[in-house]
């Protein structure tokens, strides 16, 4: 086609980029080998693994395929470099981000092209976009190195991180993973997707061309299976960082469960993108092509699912349609082309099968009439119209250019359905009534929610997932928190569990404390029944009542509950005397329990200073019976009586603690590289289970119970098995204290049966343990179903008097999630 035809036509001219460079480069380094400690090394394993290009179906290199022994040898070369890198100072780690950055920057055209080859993804994506986000990773976090010790105070890095990223965003999610982890002083063993290394092999080259200490940064190739799944089981890796697919990401969980590895998963999605009627739909249409044709659908924040408002749904789907016929689709190289190439044969039919699926369930279907290339693997732009919200495209991740529309009517419905799947990691919300889209946001599960705009990325505001989507944030100060751990925990593992402070005391001190407290054993009447026929005869007057005596019930939905079983479970002192009994709660309890849970979910809607208020109305009200609480103490540990008024004078500090935090552990507004804001909002996770301690059992139980409903989270709460008066006895302080019913819920019987039955529910949404190790194991296998948050101390003790272990930060941030809103503006 000539210039003057061009003209005539409009159409675009070829524009494509030269691959020469790339090629030779890939030439020259092949076979590629592993990346260990600053080396090139042959795979033990001996194999190597073909990387195609999708456009074209033709081998672009011969990388190496690691076995379990090279991962060995890998975390080996992590683990001897950690303790220099770890200690390197602040402002050195910086610099060596700071050369990472600029070296990407320097080679930057040689990434794009080798992306744009090795994964099918269009240039214009990966010079425009991936490109310069990896950069900027890597700048932001140099930042971050930097401020470290002034701004995570009390931190120390993990370790060893194993990182395993998939192949949709091949350098971006290594930039994700690497560079939080070493600005916070980690190493790194990162594998990298099996069907797009080549990118991870050139940052490597650029490792060694900055001269990172040996071993900071390892890179082994290989398949899953092996490599994968080695790297994973690894003994000697203090954490797994993730993204893939939510079914990977359980396996991982099952793996690592109960091996103390901190654990972030970055999953799927089924991102709703809304449009109300009052949009802009020009711009609209300019957004649908982003959020699902951008990277050919294969975005796990993709907004694939049209949620338009029923009265402009036929001009939008008909302005769709001529936008579509004009999408251009070819070689990725090409600067005029908008969809690229579906990253392998694989990929392609489970988007053909899931297609083929739609159309049964009787969804409608409309591609353009233009025809895809025939040489690689291309899937034309396609979408489904009169779509059930429950058809399995509607509900499945494609991961492909295919868009479902289903129409609202209002926007209580629009956010119904928004919220209508297990996945929340992303949303768009577009309406020219900031109002409007500024109500929606807030109520809607997802991490980020893009509003008049989509998939929109910067380092400084944290990218992660609601639910099914995941947990963790990479990006933000959310995301060095999955870094770093907590000074004060030194202790490995195989340590031993600290013994109860209770334990050490003589039996004499014991009887002692015990006749203090006014408990006789064989005047104790466990049954609230046989104490009322006493009363009723007229022996009260003559009957040496026990101090407390009565069976306390479960406390659901602001009401004291018989236990469904109509089974107790004594309680007994350290010295085996029964002190009372508790409801043994079971299933259905739990069951009841989260439904009230549930129920008051609007606690998380009302005012943090509201919040505030009623917390220190529990510590006023506390304070009131303080020495009762303290006597309680007594009696179920065996311990000092100044020891036990030491613990409700700590418990009263730690509501004040929370009631000031509530209104003050807030989000930020992020300026990234855009005319708007970004609202970093700090929000409830929803329902926490948890499991309490047996120390200090009214301590801990407030330690967790307060900021979990301080952050509007409510709460079903196990107390300890052994000592749970002291979580019964504050049931009567919650109801006087204008708490609304629902938002706690105290369920009492065998902890750690009810622990699992509460991680195994699907309408909790975090569970938190502290118990033994192996219960911390069982919660964490119980929580995969829903891949649900979990906390857990793995058998190890914390002290829950210091404020530094006992309360604070890391409590208020296992009791959030942050939402990035971004607001563009101008007009
Ligand atoms: P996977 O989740 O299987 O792969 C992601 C990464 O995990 C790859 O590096 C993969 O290695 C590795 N991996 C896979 N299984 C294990 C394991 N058991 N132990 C350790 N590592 C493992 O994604 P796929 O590439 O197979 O894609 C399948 C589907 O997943 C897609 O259709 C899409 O729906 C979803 N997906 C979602 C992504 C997201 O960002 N949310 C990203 C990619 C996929 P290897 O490459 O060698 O298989």
């Amino acid at each position: 086609m000539n210039i003057t035809e061009i003209f005539e036509t409009m159409e675009y001219g070829p524009a494509p980029e030269a691959p020469a460079l790339a090629q030779e480069w890939l030439k020259e380094h092949q076979p590629f080998n592993l990346f260990i400690n600053n080396q090139w090394v042959k795979p033990l394993s001996g194999q190597y693994l073909d990387s195609t290009n999708p456009a074209t179906g033709k081998t672009l290199a011969r990388v190496a395929s690691a076995n379990k022994a090279d991962v060995d040898a890998a975390v080996s070369a992590a683990r001897a470099a950690f303790p220099s890198w770890s200690k390197t100072p602040n402002h050195i780690r910086a610099r060596y981000l700071y050369a990472l950055a600029r070296t990407i920057q320097k080679h930057s055209r040689l990434l794009a092209v080798l992306e744009a080859l090795d994964n099918g993804k269009t240039i214009r994506e990966t010079r425009d976009l991936d490109i310069p986000l990896v950069a900027r990773h890597f700048y932001y976090h140099a930042g971050w190195a930097q401020l470290m010790s002034s701004e995570l105070p009390g931190y120390q890095p993990v370790g060893v991180v194993g990182q395993i990223i998939p192949w949709n965003f091949p350098l971006l999610m290594l930039a994700w993973k690497i560079a939080p982890a070493i600005a916070m002083g980690n190493t790194v063993v990162l594998k990298p997707a099996r069907y797009t290394p080549l990118t991870a092999l050139k940052f490597a080259e650029i490792v060694q061309e900055v001269g990172l200490p040996a071993g900071v940064i390892n890179i082994v190739t290989g398949e899953a299976g092996q490599a994968g799944e080695a790297l994973v089981q690894h003994a000697d890796v203090n954490k797994i960082a993730f993204t893939g697919s939510t079914e990977v990401g359980r396996s991982i969980r099952r793996t690592t469960a109960g091996s103390g590895k901190k654990l972030s998963l970055e999953l799927g999605g089924k991102s709703p993108f809304i449009v109300f009627d009052d949009a802009d739909l020009d711009s609209v249409i300019e957004g649908v092509v982003d959020a699902i044709w951008f990277n050919q659908g294969q975005v796990c924040c993709a907004g694939s699912r049209l949620l338009v408002q029923e009265n402009i749904a036929d001009r939008l789907v008909t302005k769709l349609r001529a936008r579509m016929e004009r999408l251009r689709m070819g070689d990725p190289l090409d600067k005029a082309v908008d969809i690229g190439a579906i990253v392998s044969p694989t990929q392609l039919q489970e988007i053909q099968r899931l297609v083929d699926q739609g159309v049964k369930e009787g969804a409608q279907l409309w591609q353009p009439s233009w025809s895809c290339p025939t040489e690689g693997s291309f899937f034309p732009p396609t979408l489904f119209t009169n779509v059930s919200p429950a058809a399995t495209i509607a509900q499945v991740e494609i991961f492909g250019p295919v868009l479902v529309s289903i129409t609202f009517r209002t926007p209580a419905e629009a956010v119904e359905l928004a919220n209508n799947t297990r996945y929340g990691l992303a949303a768009s919300v577009w309406s020219e009534n900031i109002n409007l889209a500024l109500d929606i946001a807030p109520k809607l599960k997802a991490g980020s929610v893009w509003i008049n705009s989509t998939n929109l990325f910067d380092a400084a505001c944290g990218f992660g997932g609601y639910r099914e989507s995941g947990y963790g944030r990479e990006g933000g100060k959310e995301g060095l928190y999955e870094y770093v751990r907590p000074s004060w925990q030194t202790k490995t593992l195989d340590q031993a569990p600290d013994t109860s402070a209770s334990t050490n005391l003589v039996d004499d001190e014991k009887m002692q404390i015990l006749s203090s407290n006014g408990l006789h054993l064989e005047e104790i009447s466990g049954e609230e029944d046989s104490l009322n026929d006493h009363m009723h005869n007229g022996s009260s007057s003559s009957f040496a009542f026990p101090a407390i005596d009565r069976t306390a019930k479960l406390f659901i939905d602001g009401k004291q509950a018989r236990p469904d079983s109509g089974y107790s479970r004594a309680i007994y002192t350290p010295a085996g005397e029964l002190i009372g009994e508790v409801g043994d709660g079971n299933r259905k309890d739990m069951r009841n329990a989260v439904e009230a849970a549930h129920k008051a979910s609007g606690w998380a809607n009302g005012t943090t200073h509201n919040r505030a208020q009623i917390l220190y109305y529990i510590a006023e009200n506390m304070a009131v019976r303080a020495e009762e609480f303290a006597r309680r103490i007594v009696a179920q540990t065996g311990r000092h009586h100044a020891d036990a008024e030491n613990e409700v004078q700590t418990t009263l500090s730690r509501l004040f603690s929370y009631a000031a935090w509530s209104d003050k552990f807030e989000g930020v507004v992020h300026r990234p590289p855009l005319r708007g804001v970004v609202l970093a909002m700090r929000e409830a996770i929803g329902v926490i289970g948890m499991a309490c301690p047996d120390q200090y059992p009214l301590l801990s139980f407030i330690s967790l119970v307060a900021p979990a409903i301080a952050m509007g989270n409510t709460v079903v709460a196990l107390p300890s098995s052994i000592a749970p008066l002291s979580a019964t006895d504050s049931y009567q302080i919650f109801e006087t204290s204008d708490l609304p019913a629902g938002v706690v819920n105290i369920v009492t019987g065998e902890r750690e049966i009810l622990s699992k039955v509460l991680a195994e529910h699907h309408d909790v949404n975090a569970m938190w343990y502290f118990g033994s190790a192996e219960g911390s194991k069982l919660v964490e296998l119980a929580s995969i179903s829903n891949v649900k948050r979990t906390w857990v101390n793995y058998g190890r003790e914390r002290a829950w008097l210091d404020p530094v272990q006992g309360e604070g930060e890391e409590f208020l941030r296992e009791s959030t999630q942050v939402k990035n809103i971004w607001v563009p503006y101008g007009e």
